[in-house]
């Protein structure tokens, strides 16, 4: 089918399928797939807003035994490098959160053998105990799938232990591309096969958690790879609608294993672009202006995005990989009503929280990101002591 036609079936606002949608990624000139993108969004969003939520992006360990070979990010364990934050270390990451408006944590980390499901509990335990309204946007199918190999239950029950300790929601972290071939490649089959991956989602929306869904592309993937990701995305979505959102970025090669150079910016708007065309059934796509840059970020909101993502006050993966973009909420904003826009707060269920906060009250301005810790920062937290370790090396550390 030609490009032409195919733009008419999603004017009309019909589904297209695998084979029109490569058509399209490969030979609609990029203006026109922007277009369409846009009238997308502009359907689903007719009032012009775009959105952001106040959050914070917190890696409790870098402690890593999957070894992705794109990951710039993991210590091996006993690694001097190692570190696993303690309980009141996050209580002053979520007290400088919500100092600034935020509403959750983005909480994830390595697959640490070290860290117990009763840590996670504890931990999720204490933060509702102490802020019962504050949110746990946190784990991504990998380290479900990894606390449920460690304790030696199904998924869905850990899933539910999770959810009575203060899990909020899910995020779709872990994902890369859901291809087995592609997987094997990047050294993270081990850790969730696709299948497992669109399993643990399944779970969790069947429990009655939101979740996100994500795709980092732009490592060994072919095209059609890409678009069987999003497709295998769409048809879990059918089934339980339980996805709020999609993000995409591309790979971020410095410091990694594999190496290689990064996908150009438009790259980026096209994948993202046809990412809005295929998932039909998914009413927001977030702009990864951290991985992009704050002017392809903005540049996103043509292309199919109706969402600045975070405002992440800190940030620590794509850091590692060589990328350290930083807007805060002011920066974003600007960026949100020169494109057009109406800038709202949200939060993960995208209901819309209010205007900036930054024109309600004073915020201190933030022109860097927060570290998970500072720089040569080796302590171990004390309550890690009361939780067994695994591995021969942690074991002498705790002792
Ligand atoms: S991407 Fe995640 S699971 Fe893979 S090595 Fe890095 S921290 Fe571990």
């Amino acid at each position: 089918m030609s490009v032409d036609r195919i733009a008419d079936r999603i004017r009309g606002g019909e589904r297209i399928e695998a084979a029109e949608a490569l058509e399209l990624y490969r030979r609609a000139p990029t203006p026109l797939l922007g277009r369409l993108a846009d009238e997308v969004r502009a359907r689903k969003h007719p009032d012009g807003i775009v959105t952001y939520i106040i959050d914070r992006n917190v890696n409790y360990t870098n402690v890593c035994v999957a070894k992705c070979n794109f990951c710039a990010f993991y210590r091996p364990v006993g690694s001097p490098e190692g570190y696993v934050l303690g309980f009141d270390e996050l209580f002053r990451k979520i007290d400088e959160t919500i100092a600034v408006g935020g509403v959750q944590l983005l909480l994830q980390g390595g697959h640490n053998p070290d860290l117990p499901l009763t840590w996670y509990e504890d931990l999720f335990r204490a933060v509702k105990e102490r802020y019962p309204e504050f949110k746990l946007h946190a784990l991504s199918p990998p380290e479900v799938i990894h606390l449920s190999r460690l304790s030696q239950l199904p998924v869905p029950r850990v899933l539910e232990r999770l959810i009575a300790a203060g899990l909020d929601s899910v995020p779709g972290g872990g994902a890369e591309i859901l291809v087995d071939r592609v997987r094997r490649l990047l050294h993270c089959y081990g850790k969730a096969s696709a299948d497992e991956w669109i399993d643990v989602m399944r779970h969790a929306h069947r429990a009655g958690l939101r979740t996100t869904a994500t795709m980092m592309y732009g490592t060994v993937e072919t095209d059609e790879e890409r678009l069987e990701h999003l497709l295998r995305l769409r048809a879990l979505q059918d089934e339980t609608g339980g996805f709020t959102a999609f993000i995409t970025w591309s790979y971020q090669p410095d410091h990694t294993e594999l190496a290689g150079s990064e996908a150009t910016g438009i790259d980026y708007l096209r994948t993202l672009a046809i990412a809005r065309l295929v998932l039909d059934n998914f009413d927001n796509l977030q702009a990864s202006w951290v991985t992009q840059g704050g002017k392809v970020g903005q540049l996103s909101l043509a292309y199919g995005a109706n969402d600045m993502g975070s405002v992440m006050i800190e940030e620590n993966v794509v850091r590692a990989a060589g990328a350290s973009y930083c807007m805060d909420e002011a920066e974003i904003v600007r960026n949100i009503e020169d494109a057009g826009f109406r800038a709202k707060r949200r939060n993960m269920h995208y209901e819309i929280l209010g205007d900036p906060i930054f024109r309600e009250r004073d915020v201190p301005r933030m022109l860097e990101l927060a570290t998970a810790r500072a720089d040569g920062d080796t302590s171990i937290p004390a309550e890690l002591r009361l939780y067994p370790a695994r591995s021969r090396a942690e074991k002498q550390r705790r002792d």
